[in-house]
């Protein structure tokens, strides 16, 4: 069967109520066939086609579908039946009580839809258990008389496959409960899952002995569980966190708390982050808490699941065919979608560097739109393995930059076309070549006039992080030069106001006369400040390879003048902490190019100074000191908070470890909060980093927190 692609769910969705009869009988059809082949795929294969939020949406279409024409559900519909599958590769093992999957939500306002079906109940002060969605693969532990006798998969719910030797592998699970009074017979049911931070080295080494990779850690577990040779599986990292009791009633308890408890007492792992919330308002904070924790967790997550604390309650509300009607997986925004590799183009960075980089058709991930992802070389090009018109999977991590992590092999049509990386500038026509044997990385060597170069050199050094021009971003750097403003960056200080008449960018007309734009006129205002920044900025903002804010601010912090730097040798630059050889080399080489002098020197010209006059060179206060800075901090910007730092001799590291001597956190701090707190690190507030600066080390220490 060729999977069909599904583009445009929620227009369906939106359609479904409007579709004939005969339309929607056809369109179910379809959808019980995509779903089924997908779930085998899933489940059985460990190989999807589609991310779980495509598969998730169209699950959502039947459910409209069959909530527009109840007479179209039938007792085989997906929206009636466990996902899964069972082989004959393993032997069926019949669940003594039924495996359920879980009804999910996707938005606030559809929890709030269940928390009214629960209060229908007419409970009074009910109480939910908050936990963890773990993203792997559910299994079914059968203790009896106290020892691990089987283990199976979920399979459909009723019967499973027996994968007892493959689960006895896993380290934690104890084949024997740490009690003297165990039940005659119990199932524990739990999810078994691949450490996240184990996954990339596993899949790497998959790669190097040339072995199929997988998409993510739960493929990894799935995979790695239904091996039939249980060695394999054990030579895998995987672990399990149990969740649940097949028949709790059995035991006499009268909550999940309890049970987790109970778990706990008999040597299984049950997972720390469970929390009992009291009303609405804790879950709700839970489930956000949780949603800018999800990385920080030993597991992939993909939602938190709701249940009904008290076994009363649940006895009440009870099951539907596939789900409890006393649980709710709150689903978090997907970070994991497929979308069609359009195109492999190549970029020209400002220091020459050619980038192939993916154009896929637009997909929203993490929340935003992507539509294009860097794939640094060729190498990585073919390591990757996709072909150009591949259908991929593409992943963005909450704010981590999009990454195209395969290609769905099985959906090729054959039309894919493999990319090959230019011999070319894409820009300039120059040849491309490695700087030097062994470099993977291509590179234009027409720095002077490659208008790739140019273009990205005038965009770098207007950045917030160099220079920081208002108003002079891509669209700006292009017309400086395509209307030839500027010939290359030496020109960008000598820009004057009669220069930007002649460009259609910087200009409007005003009773037909052609002015300067507001935003022209805020570009050359910051030119005329940025003259005076500091120097480590403005040796930045000259673009020399490998020369980033790190060894710019060191470089300024030892001479203090550019003229110092030029002078200086070969030897004296590389031994400045922070510089070394390879940046002490770039520099010399830097430097004697003639072209470079003259932007020195125009510079210069117009008012440049290089030279560090704000911060007295013997502010060494912070010498030594690594700080981290979170959140923002009243009359600071990032960049300005760290130069505070820095100018005194500090270092600002850009996660927590046990080495952070503080962390600084300000409004809206993200996770380093949490970490600061979990390896007890000095914390300070913006009034703490006030005092750290004006007062020191010391007196900061007496005013930081440890812990809270
Ligand atoms: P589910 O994964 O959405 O939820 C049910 C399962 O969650 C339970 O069976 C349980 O094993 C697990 N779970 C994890 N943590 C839990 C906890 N703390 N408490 C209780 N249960 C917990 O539903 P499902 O029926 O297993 O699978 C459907 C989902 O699987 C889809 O929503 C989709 O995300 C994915 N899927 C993807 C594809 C695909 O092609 N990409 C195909 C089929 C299914």
């Amino acid at each position: 069967m060729v999977l069909q692609q599904f583009t445009i769910p929620h227009e369906l969705i939106d359609m479904a109520g409007k579709l004939s009869f005969a339309k929607a009988q056809q369109r179910h059809k379809e959808l019980c066939e995509i779903i089924e082949e997908h779930r085998y795929r899933y489940y059985v294969l460990s190989a999807p086609a589609v991310s779980d939020a495509e598969y998730d949406d169209l699950e959502q279409e039947l459910k409209t579908i069959e909530t527009s024409f109840p007479e179209l559900i039938t007792p085989d519909s997906p929206t009636q039946t466990v996902g899964g599958d069972y082989t004959t590769d393993f032997a069926p093992t019949p669940h003594r009580n039924p495996m359920y999957s879980l009804d999910n939500v996707f938005s606030d306002e559809e929890l709030g839809g269940w928390f009214e079906r629960v209060a229908k109940f007419g409970f009074n002060d009910i109480e939910y258990l908050c936990e963890l969605k773990i993203d792997g693969l559910a299994i079914s532990l059968t203790y009896e008389n106290g020892v691990l006798t089987t283990a199976a998969t979920r399979g459909d719910g009723k019967t499973g496959e027996d994968v007892t030797p493959n689960v006895k592998s896993i380290q934690g699970i104890p084949h024997r409960l740490t009690t003297d009074s165990p039940p005659e017979v119990v199932e524990i049911r739990g999810e078994v899952f691949f450490p996240t931070k184990l996954f990339e080295d596993f899949n790497g080494e998959l790669l190097k002995s040339g072995k199929p990779t997988f998409a993510n850690p739960r493929n990894a577990a799935a995979g790695s569980l239904r091996q039939k040779d249980p060695r394999v599986s054990a030579s895998r990292p995987l672990r399990m966190i149990v969740h649940g009791i097949g028949n709790p009633s059995d035991l006499g308890l009268a909550s999940q708390s309890d049970v987790y408890s109970l778990l706990k007492d008999w040597g299984l792992p049950v997972s720390p982050h469970f929390k009992v919330a009291v009303d609405v308002t804790e879950v709700r904070s839970y489930i956000q808490h949780f949603q800018e924790m999800r990385h920080s967790i030993e597991h992939e997550i993909d939602g938190v699941v709701i249940k009904v604390n008290s076994f009363a309650e649940q006895v009440q509300m009870g099951f539907t065919s596939r789900a409890p009607r006393w649980a709710i997986a709150y689903k978090y925004p997907p970070e994991e979608v497929t979308t069609t590799l359009l195109d492999i183009r190549v970029s020209v960075g400002r220091t020459g560097r050619a980038t192939p980089y993916g154009h896929m058709e637009p997909v929203k991930v993490s929340g935003s739109v992507v539509e294009m992802a860097t794939l640094h070389n060729q190498e990585e090009v073919e390591r990757k393995g996709i072909l150009i018109g591949d259908r991929i999977i593409l992943r963005k991590a909450g704010d981590v930059i999009p990454e195209i992590v395969g290609p769905l092999i099985h959906l090729r049509t054959g039309k894919e076309k493999k990319f090959v990386m230019p011999t070319q500038c894409p820009e300039c026509g120059a040849p491309l070549s490695a700087q030097k044997v062994g470099d993977v990385d291509l590179r234009c060597p027409n720095a002077k006039t490659c208008p790739a170069q140019l273009r990205e050199r005038i965009i770098y050094l207007a950045s917030r992080a160099v220079l920081d021009i208002e108003s002079l971003g891509q669209q700006g750097a292009n017309a400086l030069l395509v209307d030839k403003i500027i010939d290359n960056e030496a020109d960008i200080f000598s820009i004057r106001e009669l220069d930007l008449l002649k460009s259609d960018y910087f200009t409007r007309l005003e009773k037909n006369e052609k002015v300067i734009t507001q935003n022209a006129k805020k570009m050359l205002a910051s030119l005329e400040i940025a003259k005076s920044k500091p120097l480590w900025r403005l040796l930045c903002a000259l673009s020399i390879r490998h020369v980033g804010p790190t060894a710019a601010q060191a470089l300024a912090r030892e001479f203090q003048s550019l003229e110092a730097i030029r002078t200086a040798d070969e030897v004296a630059l590389a031994q400045v902490e922070g510089v070394g050889d390879v940046i002490a080399a770039s520099l010399a080489e830097w430097f004697a190019v003639d072209w470079h002098q003259q932007i020195i020197e125009k510079w210069q010209k117009s008012g440049v100074s290089f030279e560090d006059q704000s911060v007295a060179p013997s502010d060494s206060s912070l010498s030594g000191l690594v700080v981290v800075i979170t959140g923002s901090l009243p009359g600071y910007t990032r960049d300005s908070a760290e130069e505070a730092i820095t100018s005194r001799g500090g270092k600002c590291a850009s996660s927590v470890s046990k080495k952070t001597d503080f962390v600084v956190i300000g409004e809206n701090a993200g996770s380093k909060a949490q970490k600061a707190i979990d390896l007890a690190r000095p914390i300070l507030d913006a009034s703490g980093f006030e005092v750290l600066l004006s007062q020191g080390i010391e007196a900061a220490r007496a005013v930081a927190t440890i812990g809270s």
